[in-house]
């Protein structure tokens, strides 16, 4: 089974995996962009160089996206693997960018994903009060670049695509303590 952790930044779903890893060390966990060897250089560009072309971006996020599911995903489709990010988040910020359409996001998504999207989402939902509270405590280049509404935004485009491709899902309370949303993980994942 293939579950995506999503959201922004500071949204807590890295926490919540390693919790979870902890707990059930038989979930396997991974993370988009940078799950693969490949991944982990595709990464370094994605997140450090500005590519002049946005589809030479989306590509790049595209092709690590495929090798992470291939390499990863499909040969563990009997485990449960969790991944924190995936192509929700490819979509959220795509869109947020306003460089391309839904439509075509989702069938290049298909396409790298060789036709199979994710079994499971859980969405992280946090809102402008925590942002800022959790921001001003971390310093993050991307936030300080882009700024809080932007995030929101990327935020709001994850849960309505989401719900538009109808991928079942939990959308969770961010705001909520690190505990009551283990529990809520723990329960819908029914582990
Ligand atoms: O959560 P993680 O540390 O992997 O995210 C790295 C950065 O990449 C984040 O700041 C996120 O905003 C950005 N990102 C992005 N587009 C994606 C995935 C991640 O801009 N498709």
């Amino acid at each position: 089974m293939y579950i995506l952790f999503e959201g922004i930044d500071t949204c807590g779903k890295s926490t919540q995996i390693e919790l979870l890893k902890k707990t059930h060390p038989e979930i396997i966990t991974t993370h988009e962009p940078g799950g693969t060897s490949f991944g982990k250089k595709a990464r370094e560009i994605l997140l450090n160089d500005s590519l002049r072309s946005k589809r030479a971006e989306l590509l790049l996020f595209l092709a690590d996206r495929a090798e992470h599911y291939e390499e990863i995903v499909e040969p563990n489709r009997y485990s449960m693997v969790i991944s924190d990010r995936g192509f929700i988040s490819g979509i959220g910020y795509a869109l947020a960018n306003g460089d391309f359409d839904f439509d075509e996001l989702v069938a290049l998504n298909r396409f790298a994903l060789k036709g199979h999207f994710p079994d499971r989402i859980i969405l992280f939902i946090t809102n402008m009060e925590t942002l800022q509270e959790r921001t001003s405590q971390k310093s993050l280049d991307g936030i300080e670049l882009r700024g809080l509404e932007y995030l929101l935004q990327v935020q709001e485009h994850m849960k309505e695509s989401i719900l538009r491709l109808d991928i079942p899902h939990l959308f969770i309370d961010a705001t909520e303590s690190i505990e009551s949303i283990h529990q809520s993980i723990l329960t819908y994942l029914k582990v």
